[in-house]
């Protein structure tokens, strides 16, 4: 009950990649230093979680620069070297994205080297993040398709055979970062679930939806200021996850102004409640923590509720990211406590 993850990513070690930035550069040189390097960053986190008794771990996408990109980077048909400066997430901020020239293919599994070098190296359930195919759609420049839904759904074929990949090598759950899902609530009704499904079709595994307000980047603070007292964007689009076939749905609550109240709106999913703020270095308190949790527990059932970080903490410093783990874990203990006592 009450078993605790993350939203997915951790910082990088200083060796790996400059601090405390989005989209860093490596900083060994490409090839195997890299990738040994890699390695130990993704042993340390692994070990780094299991310490402060976080249940469910991920490899905390060390060896990805971003989390779309980073499954994009050795497909076919896209463009990194000449890549489009784009406004993204409706126009909210402005990147420079690969291009779609032809049509995209995978040459071979991405990230299974990755999974089974975690899976060797922890015992806990293991978590693996991919971007899900709205959010991909919107972080590229398609000069090929010509139409979101398509590219949409081949996309999803594409993370279809990449989740059986990770499946393979023995990852518990897989999770999709959807973050565009609250900026084109039609779209979500209309092609963006179907990609979804496309993207879990015939996996035995958990699935997962990680939907969220983005980092604290200056773009998205000044978009999340003039979204009102309430965010209720997920009150459209939460019926339509409740009749998919996602087994859990991830989302910020500390620090959130999304009314708890809506993750009643899902159904039999598992909810993924977010009680640590990534936007702030400020470490939670345990208790703090448990607040969060306890107001989760009106709406849904202990057994459908895991505690969780809102996002990725890639942009933390690592003694703020431990501290806050430790926080979450210390937090869903007291909860759990209480539950028993009942
Ligand atoms: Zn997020």
């Amino acid at each position: 009950m009450l078993e605790t993850t993350i939203a997915g990513s951790l910082p990088k070690p200083a060796w790996l990649a400059e601090p405390e930035t989005l989209w860093a550069a490596w900083k060994p040189e490409r090839g195997d230093a890299l990738a040994e390097a890699q390695r130990d960053a993704m042993r340390l986190v692994l070990m780094e979680q299991e310490d402060a008794g976080i249940d469910i771990v991920t490899e905390g996408e060390q060896s990805r620069q971003h989390f779309v990109h980073g499954f994009l980077e050795t497909l076919t048909g896209l463009d990194f070297d000449n890549p489009k400066r784009i406004g993204i997430r409706d126009g909210r901020y402005q990147a420079d994205c690969p291009r779609v020239i032809g049509a995209i293919a995978r040459t071979g599994p991405v990230h299974a080297a990755e999974a089974r070098f975690a899976r060797a190296h922890t015992t806990r359930k293991l978590k693996f993040t991919l971007p899900g195919p709205m959010t991909i759609v919107d972080t590229v420049a398609d000069e090929h398709y010509g139409d979101r839904a398509t590219l949409a759904m081949a996309f999803a074929a594409l993370l279809n055979d990449e989740a059986r990949d990770l499946e393979a090598a023995g990852v518990d759950v897989i999770q999709f970062d959807e973050p565009a899902y609250n900026v084109y609530m039609d779209d979500v009704k209309t092609w963006g679930i179907a990609s979804l499904e496309r993207a879990i079709l015939g996996l035995g595994c958990t699935t997962a939806i990680h939907i969220c307000y983005g980092y604290g980047i200056d773009a998205n603070r000044d978009w999340k200021a003039g979204l009102g007292r309430e965010w209720r964007q997920y009150e459209d689009i939460f019926p339509v996850l409740a009749a998919s076939g996602i087994d859990q749905v991830s989302l910020e609550c500390r620090n959130s102004r999304v009314p708890m109240s809506l993750i009643g709106l899902l159904g039999d999913k598992d909810v993924l409640v977010g009680a640590i703020d990534v936007a702030s270095a400020e470490i939670e308190t345990p208790e703090q923590v448990a607040a969060v949790i306890r107001e989760a527990l009106e709406f849904v059932p202990a057994d459908r509720i895991q505690p969780c970080t809102n996002c990725g903490m890639v942009p933390l410093g690592r003694d703020v990211a431990r501290a806050k783990l430790q926080a979450l874990a210390a937090g869903a203990a007291i909860v759990r406590a209480e539950l028993a006592r009942r």
